[in-house]
C-alpha cells in the first residue's frame, strides 16, 4: 500500500534534474512512499496535506559534524573564559575528560537518556541528517537514532592514544603511543549490526579521533577498512596549535600532509575544523577533494575564528556542523556567514545562498548522497518546514535571507525524514519530549555532581562569569554540597592542573 501526502510551501526551495535550487512559490511537495514524487502548483486532491500559510519548505538540513553528549555535558560551562590555550583547554581539558567520565559513571540507561535529549534538540532545530561522532555506547546511540527517526551516520572514535590530559603548564598530555588500535573492532561490530538498517536510514562511518591521537598504522588500517566497507571517514584536523606542533615534531610534516601521507585524504573523508591548517594544507585538501566541515560557533565561544569562507573560498567542498555546541543548525548557518564576514571584513562573504547550499546539497554531496539535500522528484522526502509567519520575520523580502539572518530553531514547524513527521507543529512526534528532557537533564546533573566531587569542575565552572579577565563583581560562589568537596583544583596555571582520563 502506498502512502502519499503533501506539504504546502508559500516558498519551496526546489530543484530539477540536479540543477541549482530555485524558489518556487505557492507549491506543494507531494510525498509518496518516503520519496518526493513531484513539486506542483496544484493543490493535491484526496491525500492528507500539511499546510501553514507562510511555510518555507527547504531540503532537510545535513549536519555533518556533531557530538550530542558534548553539547549537554558542557552546557553553560565553557563560555566566558579567558585562557592561554583556548582550543586546547576546551577540547582536552573539558570536553574529553567529561566525555570519558560519562562513559565511566553513567549507566546504559543514563547514556541513552543523554543521547535522546541531544537528538531531540537536533531534530527540533531542523537537521534531518546527522553525522554524530561519539566515544562509546554504540547500542544506546544507534537505538535512540532509530527510535527518533533521524537519518543518522554514527561514527565511533578510534584512537592510538586515548589517554589524554592537560598539564598545569597548559600542555596537552598524551598516553604512551603504542601501535595498539582502540575502537576499530567496535566500529566494525556497529557496521555489521546497523549499517543500511531502517531502509538505509542508518549508516556507520569510521572516526579516527585526530591527527595527534592517531598513529600511521591506525590511519592506514582505517583507510583499508573504509575501502573494504565502502563507508565514510571523519576526523578532527588541525583543531589546535599544539596538535600541529605534535604532528610536526613526530612526523616531520603538518597535519594535512600527514593525513595525505597515510592515505586518508579523499572524497570519502570529512575533516572537521582545520582552523590551524595553513594555505599549503588547504591546497592539499582541495586537490584531494577532501571535505572540510566548518563549525564556527564551537570556536567563537573561546575567541577563535573559524571562518567558513576561508575554506569554501579556496574551492574546498565545505559543509557545516554544530560540533556539540548549541545544536541549532539555522543559527550555525548564520554564524558561518557572520564569522566569514568578520574574518574578511566583507559583508558579501558567505551569503545566505552559500550557507544554505553548504547546509543542504553540499552536505549531502559530502556524504556521497544525491538523494538528499534537494527537493526534486526521486529524492528522499527529508524536509525542514519553517514558519515564516512569525512577527520577528516580517515583512519577508527575500525568504532565503530572512531564513538565514532572522530565523531560529523555534521557528521550525516540521521536520520530515523519509516522508515521516519527526516534528509537526513544533512538537516531537516520535517520542515523549517531556520525559526525554527530564531523564536527559537528570543524567547530566548526576555527571556534574561526580565531576565536581573529583575536581574536574571547580566552583568557577559552575559560575558562568567566573575566571575571565573581565569578571564582574560576583557574590561568593555557593559552597560545594556537603561531603563533596572538590578534591583538587583545576584552575588554569594552578598547581594541580592534570586532568587524567579515568577509565
Ligand atoms: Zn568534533
Amino acid at each position: 500500500m502506498s502512502s502519499s501526502h503533501a506539504v504546502y510551501g508559500r516558498w519551496v526551495l526546489a530543484s530539477a534534474g540536479g540543477e541549482a535550487p530555485e524558489l518556487r512559490t505557492d507549491a506543494w511537495v507531494v510525498v509518496e512512499d518516503g520519496l518526493i514524487a513531484e513539486v506542483t502548483g496544484e493543490r493535491p486532491r484526496g491525500i492528507p496535506v500539511y499546510e501553514i500559510p507562510d511555510a518555507f519548505v527547504l531540503p532537510g538540513f545535513v549536519n555533518c559534524h556533531n557530538h550530542c553528549s558534548s553539547a549537554l555535558l558542557t552546557r553553560g560551562l565553557t563560555e566566558d573564559r579567558s585562557t592561554g590555550n583556548p582550543a586546547e583547554e576546551l577540547v582536552y581539558r573539558i570536553l574529553m575528560p567529561l566525555g570519558a567520565l560519562a562513559v565511566e559513571i553513567l549507566s546504559d540507561r543514563e547514556m541513552r537518556a543523554v543521547m535522546a535529549l541531544g537528538m531531540v534538540e537536533i531534530i527540533k532545530g531542523g537537521s534531518t541528517t546527522l553525522v554524530e561522532v561519539f566515544r562509546a555506547g554504540a547500542r544506546e546511540t544507534f537505538d535512540v537514532a532509530i527510535e527518533l527517526g533521524l537519518r543518522f551516520y554514527g561514527a565511533l572514535y578510534v584512537f592510538s592514544s586515548a589517554e589524554l590530559g592537560f598539564s598545569s603548564e597548559g600542555r596537552i598530555t598524551y598516553g604512551e603511543a603504542g601501535t595498539e588500535i582502540r575502537g576499530l573492532d567496535e566500529s566494525l561490530a556497529a557496521h555489521q549490526r546497523y549499517h543500511g538498517s531502517e531502509d538505509d536510514r542508518i549508516r556507520v562511518a569510521l572516526a579516527p579521533h585526530g591527527a595527534d591521537t592517531c598513529g600511521p598504522e591506525l590511519l592506514r588500517a582505517v583507510r583499508r577498512t573504509a575501502d573494504e566497507l565502502g563507508c565514510l571517514m571523519t576526523i578532527h584536523l588541525a583543531q589546535s596549535a599544539q596538535e600541529v606542533e605534535k604532528v610536526v615534531a613526530e612526523h616531520g610534516m603538518r597535519p594535512a600532509e600527514y593525513l595525505e601521507h597515510c592515505g586518508l585524504l579523499g572524497p570519502r573523508l570529512i575533516a572537521a575544523h582545520c582552523i590551524y591548517c595553513n594555505d599549503e594544507e588547504l591546497e592539499i585538501l582541495r586537490r584531494t577533494d577532501t571535505t572540510v566541515v566548518s563549525c564556527p560557533r564551537t570556536f567563537s565561544r573561546v575567541g577563535l575564528s573559524a571562518a567558513y569562507a576561508r575554506f569554501a573560498g579556496k574551492g574546498i567542498r565545505t559543509v557545516l556542523g554544530t560540533d556539540g555546541y548549541n545544536m541549532d543548525f539555522v543559527t550555525e548557518m548564520r554564524a558561518a556567514g557572520l564569522a566569514s564576514k568578520l574574518h574578511f571584513g566583507d559583508g558579501g562573504a558567505a551569503d545566505a545562498h552559500e550557507v544554505v547550499e553548504a547546509g543542504t546539497r553540499r552536505g549531502a554531496a559530502a556524504l556521497g548522497r544525491e538523494d538528499l539535500g534537494r527537493i526534486e522528484p526521486g529524492a528522499r522526502a527529508d524536509l525542514t518546514v519553517v514558519d515564516m509567519g512569525r512577527p520577528h520575520l516580517q515583512p519577508v523580502s527575500d525568504p532565503l535571507r530572512t531564513m538565514v539572518w532572522n530565523v531560529d530553531r523555534a521557528d521550525v514547524a516540521a521536520t520530515l525524514v523519509d516522508g515521516r513527521y519527526l516534528v509537526r507543529d513544533g512538537a516531537l512526534q516520535t517520542g515523549d519530549e517531556r520525559d526525554i528532557v527530564r531523564r536527559g537533564a537528570a543524567a547530566v546533573e548526576k555527571l556534574w555532581r561526580e565531576a565536581r566531587a573529583r575536581g574536574l569542575l571547580d566552583e568557577r565552572w559552575q559560575v558562568a562569569w567566573g575566571g575571565g579577565r573581565h569578571r564582574p563583581a560576583l557574590s561568593p560562589p555557593a559552597p560545594a554540597p556537603r561531603g563533596r568537596q572538590p578534591s583538587r583544583s583545576l584552575r588554569p596555571g594552578g598547581d594541580r592542573g592534570g586532568v587524567r582520563r579515568r577509565r
